[in-house]
C-alpha cells in the first residue's frame, strides 16, 4: 500500500481522464490521496472531487488552507473563506500553507502573517499542517518553532539541506519527498540516507514535478510508486519496506 500525501488531483489537467488516472493509481497500489487546498478558485472543485472518495478503493482526503502564492491584497477574504470551510466541513489538515519567496516577495510580510494565523487554526482544530517552503525553509522553521509539540505536519516537497532536515525532524515534523528525488542533480537522496526514513512521507505534488521517467510530463498519483522505487534504491531496501514505513508515517500524521 502506498499513500500520495500531496496531490492536486482536482486540477483541471485531470478533468479529461480522471477515471484512467485513478485506475492507474489503484494498479500502482495507491490507497489514499491527500488533497492540499490552494484558494477559493479551487476549494469547491476539490470538495466535489472528494465526494468520489472510495472509488476503486482509493480514499481522497481534502485539506483546507490558503497557499502562500495566493496571498495578495485580498488575503483577509481568503482567510475568512478558509475559516468558514473549516467550520462547515471536515478536513485532514491545514494546507497547503507556508511561505514562497521564489515566485514573488511583494507580500512577504503578509505571507508570514497568513502562515502564522493558519498555524493557530491548526492548533485550534487539532489538525496537522502541510507546509510549502519554496526558498523559505529557514523562515518556515522560524514560524513553526514556537508551536513545537503543539502542532505537527509535513514540509512538503522538501528542498533544504541536511542541517535543515535535522531541524524539521527535531521539531517533530516530517519531510515530503516526491519526483525531485529522481532528478539527476538532486541531493535529496544523500540527505535521506543520513536522516533515515523515520520522518519521511511520499508525495507527487501532481500535476507538477513528475518523477523520472515521466519528468516534464503531467504528474499523477500512481507515479508515487516511482518515487518509492527510487527511494528503495537510495536506501538499499525493498520497495515494500519503503512503502510500509512511509505509509505508517503518513497515517501517524493524518490519522487512520
Ligand atoms: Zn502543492
Amino acid at each position: 500500500m502506498l499513500i500520495d500525501t500531496h496531490c492536486h488531483l482536482y486540477h483541471k489537467q485531470f478533468d479529461a481522464d480522471m477515471k484512467a488516472v485513478l485506475q492507474r493509481a489503484a494498479s500502482a497500489g495507491i490507497k489514499r490521496v491527500y488533497l492540499p487546498a490552494i484558494d477559493t478558485e479551487s476549494h469547491e472543485r476539490m470538495l466535489e472531487l472528494a465526494e468520489k472518495s472510495g472509488v476503486l478503493g482509493i480514499t481522497l482526503h481534502p485539506m483546507m488552507g490558503v497557499h502562500p502564492c495566493s496571498v495578495n491584497e485580498n488575503y483577509e477574504l481568503e482567510l475568512a473563506a478558509a475559516e468558514k470551510y473549516l467550520k462547515e466541513h471536515s478536513f485532514c489538515a491545514i494546507g497547503e500553507i507556508g511561505l514562497d519567496f521564489y515566485w514573488d516577495v511583494t507580500y512577504r510580510r503578509q505571507q508570514i502573517e497568513v502562515f502564522e494565523r493558519q498555524i493557530n487554526l491548526a492548533v485550534e482544530y487539532k489538525l496537522p499542517i502541510v507546509i510549502h517552503s519554496r526558498n523559505s525553509t529557514d523562515a518556515c522553521l522560524e514560524c513553526v518553532k514556537p508551536y513545537a509539540g503543539k502542532v505537527t505536519g509535513i514540509f512538503h516537497c522538501f528542498s533544504g539541506s541536511y542541517e535543515q532536515a535535522v531541524k524539521v525532524i527535531d521539531l517533530g515534523f516530517y519531510i515530503g519527498i516526491g519526483g525531485v528525488l529522481t532528478y539527476k542533480n538532486s541531493t535529496l537522496g544523500d540527505i535521506i540516507r543520513q536522516t533515515g526514513l523515520s520522518h519521511v512521507v511520499l508525495e507527487t505534488d501532481a500535476p507538477y514535478l513528475a518523477p523520472v521517467p515521466y519528468r516534464g510530463k503531467r504528474n499523477e498519483p500512481g507515479y508515487v510508486r516511482c518515487v518509492a522505487e527510487h527511494l528503495a534504491n537510495v536506501m538499499n531496501m525493498t520497495t515494500e519496506e519503503v512503502a510500509e514505513i512511509t505509509t505508517q508515517n503518513a497515517l501517524r500524521i493524518y490519522g487512520e
